[in-house]
């Protein structure tokens, strides 16, 4: 989810939470509030309406006080006015009055006069129950009055009593003057009129009286409580007060009924206060989001959007927006400074490149990069020509291919195992042609940052020709040029490791020292060349004749030596000497002037008979080839201590 999602989700759900807390706690409070109000407001009216009640009853017990403080009343209970109903008690005092009963009691309590009057009501029922009220007045010296509420069959009278006292207004009471007034509709709506709000007044057992009000206000004794609040629908609100008779008997019940008003204002008030809240909110919750999306989401959104694709063009050329001097420029100087370096990095990496790949190039020296398992990752123009394959070739080919023997790869392998590299490591390769090339290797065995694993990185020398010229040097500095005979000094070094193996071996080593018979002559005679020509096929005859494991050594001139090694007896040696005689004894061939014969003198020293070291043993055989020479040449002698004759062959 984005940012900008996640933000309007929370501060649209933020603001519904508060409203709805709100409308959660205030509702019901100030629901509470109203319906408190309202109920002050109805119990006033009730109470109004019972004031009238209360008033119209005063009035009554009024009339009640002066016609009973009227002296022909007096008169008339006492009997000695017998003219006074027709006279006084006429029905335009009862229209006046707005009377409906009159009852007239003697001192007695017997009922000297009764009258009902607009109504259909017999005046008996009205005598039965005022008699029962009567009774309250216990003694003749109770002057007091009552007036009070009286249910009458289905109806409600309103009742005033009052003592008829003498004409001194002194008790005792010589009768008792009862008069009641039904309340009617008419009645009803004169009280209603007074109070201006619909009044009904009720017998108690009307079935249409809220059963809930009369067990809350009839159910209990006098003292519970004086009124009952009954919302009757949303538009109108009914208040109840119960009157009892002035026996304490719950009968009647009062009730005004008042228009809603102040609680649907109230509550309407606070629907607009919620509305009005929740309208604030959405301002303030659409300002607050307007403000945040233009300084931050839509900022946010932006980097992360230029952000991601920088990364996806690779591109750390580009820049992010960094106006302002707030976190989130801050934020985009920095990504634009590393930004910076990244590039700076790369150039530097793309510089440092070049300037590897112009080196591996441009190298003389063959370059190679390799996988572990022998691919090749990279080689240079230097390793193509070496190698002679072209380049393409090469990268399908593997390292090992190239080697003469492909062990040679394993070994140089765990060779550069040791240490991570190698430093000029001989290894034999071969080209596209054929050609064995004799290389050395300096390689370092590194593990690729890349996904190839661990590479190889070498050079190759091509050490071939090197090679070829220094053994080349040395056969020279061994070698004879004329003949490819062994040199002087070579020969020494070879006697020396022969007489250690004959030691060794316990066998005998002879030495034969042999000197051309008079060689001069052919110099003189057939020129120096020639003479050379001779010597060169002197040194292959005597290869020819001896055998491979001797060695034949020309020291200089026409003298030559020779060593043969393995000889078990003299006699050995002789037999050689004999070869040698025989295969110098041919006539050698002048080009263009014939040929000549030629002879040789030979001085056979043996070891370890006749000498233990080179030295000696050369003196001995050059002292005993001299006595061949001596002798008369063309023929051998063994060295004998003394001057011994010289033996023929
Ligand atoms: P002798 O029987 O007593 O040995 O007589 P000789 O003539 O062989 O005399 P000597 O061995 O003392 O001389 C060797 C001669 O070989 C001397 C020289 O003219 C010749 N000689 C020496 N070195 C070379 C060479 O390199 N090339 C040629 N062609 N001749 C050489
Ligand atoms: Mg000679």
């Amino acid at each position: 989810m984005s940012l900008r999602t996640q933000v309007v989700v929370g501060i649209v759900g933020m603001s519904l939470l508060v409203v709805t807390l709100l409308f959660a706690v205030v509702s019901p409070r100030m629901s509470r509030t109203f319906s408190d109000i309202e109920r002050a407001e109805v119990e006033t009216d009730v109470g109004r309406a019972s004031n009238a009640v209360a008033t119209e009853l005063s009035n009554l017990e009024s009339t009640s006080h002066d016609w009973a403080a009227w002296d022909e009343s007096l008169e008339f209970v006492q009997g000695t006015l017998p003219t006074f109903p027709t006279e006084n008690l006429t029905d335009d005092a009862f229209v006046n009055l707005r009377l409906n009963f009159m009852v007239f009691f003697d001192s007695a309590g017997r009922a000297v006069y009764v009258k009902s009057y607009g109504t259909e009501r017999p005046a008996g029922d009205f005598l039965t129950a005022v008699a029962s009220i009567r009774a309250l007045w216990t003694s003749t010296d109770d002057t007091s009055s009552r007036a009070g509420v009286m249910a009458l069959g289905g109806s409600l009278v309103l009742v005033a009593i009052h003592p008829i006292l003498s004409s001194l207004h002194e008790p005792p009471a010589v009768g008792m003057l009862a008069i009641g007034r039904i309340a009617d509709a008419a009645e009803v709506d004169r009280l209603a009129a007074q109070i201006a709000m619909p009044l009904l007044f009720r017998t108690a057992d009307d079935p249409r009286n809220p059963p809930s009000v009369l067990a809350t206000l009839v159910g209990g004794d006098s003292t519970g409580p004086r009124s009952a609040v009954v919302p009757l629908n949303k538009d109108s609100v009914a208040g109840y007060a119960v009157w009892r008779d002035l026996l304490g008997k719950p009968v009647a019940v009062l009730s005004v009924e008042i228009a809603r008003d102040t609680y649907r204002a109230g509550m309407a008030t606070s629907d607009y206060l919620m509305l009005a809240l929740l309208v604030t909110l959405a301002v303030l919750g659409g300002g607050f989001l307007y403000f945040l999306d233009r300084r931050v989401l839509s900022r946010t959104a932006r980097l992360t959007r230029d952000v991601a694709q920088i990364a996806r063009e690779h591109d750390a050329s580009q820049r992010v927006p960094a106006g302002g001097r707030d976190e989130l420029a801050r934020l985009g100087t920095n990504i634009n400074g590393m930004l910076a370096s990244i590039e700076e990095s790369r150039e530097a990496l793309a510089r440092s490149e070049r300037q590897y790949h112009n080196l591996f190039e441009s190298s003389r020296d063959p370059i190679y990069i390799t996988a572990e398992d022998g691919r090749f990752i990279d080689v240079n123009q230097a390793l193509v020509d070496l190698l002679g394959y072209p380049k393409a070739e090469i990268m399908t080919m593997t390292a090992g291919q190239f080697y003469v023997n492909p062990e040679d790869r394993e070994a140089f392998q765990v060779a550069i195992g040791e240490n991570g590299f190698v430093t000029s490591y001989p290894v034999t390769l071969k080209r596209k042609d054929g050609a064995h090339l004799r290389c050395l290797l300096t390689s370092i065995l590194e593990t690729s940052t890349g996904n190839e694993g661990r590479v190889y990185q070498g050079i190759i020398r091509d050490v071939t020709e090197l090679l070829r010229n220094q053994e080349k040097l040395s056969f020279l500095a061994t070698h004879d040029p004329l003949t490819g005979l062994l040199t002087r000094s070579a020969l020494d070094d070879v006697l020396r490791l022969e007489i250690a193996r004959a030691m060794r071996n316990l066998d005998r080593l002879a030495v034969f020292y042999l000197d051309l018979d008079k060689f001069k002559e052919v110099n003189d005679v057939h020129g120096h060349a020639a003479g050379d020509r001779v010597l060169q096929e002197v040194g292959a005859r005597l290869r020819e004749a001896l055998r491979a494991s001797d060695t034949i050594a020309r020291l200089g001139g026409d003298e030559f030596v020779a060593l043969l090694p393995g000889i078990d007896s003299p006699r050995d040696a002789e037999i050689a000497a004999d070869k040698v005689l025989q295969a110098l004894r041919d006539s050698f061939k002048i080009p263009d002037d014939g040929s000549l014969g030629l002879s040789v003198s030979i001085g056979i020293a043996l070891f370890p008979d006749d000498g233990e070291t080179a030295t000696h043993l050369l003196q001995q055989a050059d002292a005993a080839m001299y006595s061949v020479k001596a002798q008369g040449r063309n023929g051998w002698r063994r060295f004998e201590r003394g001057s011994a004759p010289p033996s023929e062959s």
